[in-house]
């Protein structure tokens, strides 16, 4: 699967509970997004958490994807506030 991001193209993979990404991820991390100059550049998403927290997983690692010069700090707090959001959303419309 490829996911464009602010008109750049990533792969993304999703990992397998347990499984790593040599040199990259550890298996005990939720995903990553590779920096936007590596060739093939991948965003890893664990796929062994509820669709919640899967979900600001995702979003976290496309903000990274959309503006690499945020802090991890900003990616983290603003992927929160969107993953609530979203689902509020979601919830209301469902009604
Ligand atoms: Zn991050």
């Amino acid at each position: 699967m490829r996911l464009k991001v602010f008109g750049k193209l990533w792969r993304m993979v999703w990992l397998a509970k347990g499984e790593a990404v040599p040199g990259k991820l550890l298996a005990s991390e939720k995903g990553l997004c590779e920096s936007p100059d590596v060739v093939g550049k991948t965003i890893y998403i664990r796929d062994e958490r509820p669709d919640a927290e899967t979900l600001d997983t995702l979003i976290h690692e496309m903000l990274h994807a959309a503006d690499w010069s945020k802090s991890e700090f900003w990616v983290h707090d603003v992927a929160n506030d969107l993953t609530r959001n979203i689902l509020k959303v979601f919830r209301i419309e469902r009604l």
